[in-house]
């Protein structure tokens, strides 16, 4: 295993239990392999010598998303320990299965981000997103999970939030993303369980997987300083916000209804009206079998970049603008003090 000295191995992430005034490099114990080996997840710990919030930063809970571990990485090459309040905990790979074996899933095929809450006993799964939860998420007052999408298909930087929750949305905008994409919280998300447990908590989705991009990376970091200030973890500096972000009130995925050959006629934040045209499919022989087109007006979200389309194949992610009848919170909405523990 892991011969850093400076490692401590923990079984829970009690932000109370740990020294202030450093960073920790911790190992969370969360499962023991076949061979009864320990299963633990790399943990960076930055503690304040002053009381603040506890804000959780997540990443590769799919396991071959890794621009987050870059994002989190970063950000912890740069904390100022005298200026810290609070606490900031981090897991670079939480999807440790996924991570070695470069891939999505968690194990059995399963996806981790709809395994949540978890079982006490029951399948490996659900022990794994079960005790994630309750050794380390009930522990946060915010939690930034930050995915990328999926193989296959690329994305531009953009947050799903509440935007109902006065806070979730006030982070989102700070984020600064390219699209906010209004998404309540599912069942069986890691951001579900999350709110449920009365944490606030965004995804982040930082472009292409199994890569580290730099500029996608910066940019996501930026917006993570600024959550970080809001909360009043970091000092608030003036930071140069980028434009504000396009918000969507819904996004869908448009799928293939035949199989071919796909060429995807739209680019990464083009918007679109109802009738544009968004890809074509020809078969094997070069022939045109299929076209289609965008169903409303929007923004495009994410895209395939696979050409191999077999019926039922992603085309893109479009997102449907939000109208102000939509009522969705702004970025200046919450401005309420946050909750210490
Ligand atoms: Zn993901």
């Amino acid at each position: 295993m892991w011969s850093d000295p400076r490692l401590q191995h923990v079984d829970s992430l009690q932000p109370g239990d740990l020294t202030p005034g450093r960073i920790h490099r911790l190992a969370l114990r969360l499962m023991h392999d076949a061979l009864g080996r320990a299963m633990d997840l790399p943990v960076l710990a930055a503690v304040g010598r002053k009381a603040g919030p506890t804000v959780g930063i997540t990443a590769a809970v799919h396991g071959n998303e890794l621009n987050g571990v870059e994002a989190i990485h970063k950000l912890f090459g740069s904390i100022d320990l005298e200026h810290l309040r609070g606490t900031i905990l981090a897991l670079p790979i939480v999807n440790v299965p996924g991570f070695l074996g470069r891939r999505r899933h968690l194990v059995e095929g399963r996806d981790l981000n709809h395994a949540f809450p978890g079982t006490t006993d029951g399948p490996t799964w659900s022990i794994y997103a079960h005790r994630l939860l309750t050794r380390f998420v009930v522990n946060l007052d915010v939690l930034l999970d930050l995915h990328t999408a999926s193989t296959g298909r690329v994305n531009t930087l953009y947050v799903r939030a509440n935007m109902h929750d006065a806070r979730a949305a006030r982070i989102a905008h700070l984020q600064r993303p390219r699209i906010i994409v209004h998404s309540p919280p599912a069942d069986g998300t890691l951001r579900g369980a999350a709110s449920d447990a009365g944490v606030t908590a965004i995804t982040i989705e930082i472009g292409n997987p199994q890569r580290f991009q730099r500029d996608v990376v910066s940019a996501s970091v930026r917006g993570i300083r600024a959550v970080l200030a809001e909360a009043g973890v970091l000092p608030k500096r003036k930071i140069q916000l980028g434009p504000p972000p396009v918000v969507c009130v819904q996004s869908e995925w448009r799928y293939s209804d035949r199989g071919g050959l796909m060429q995807v006629n739209v680019e990464l934040g083009d918007m679109v009206v109802e009738g544009d045209l968004l890809a074509t499919l020809v078969s094997p022989w070069g022939d045109a079998i299929a076209s289609y087109t965008a169903p409303h007006a929007g923004i495009i979200i994410g895209r395939s970049v696979d050409p191999v389309a077999a019926a039922g194949a992603r085309i893109v992610h479009l997102g449907r603008l939000a109208q102000p009848c939509d009522k969705l919170h702004d970025q200046t909405s919450a401005t309420d003090a946050w909750r210490q523990r």
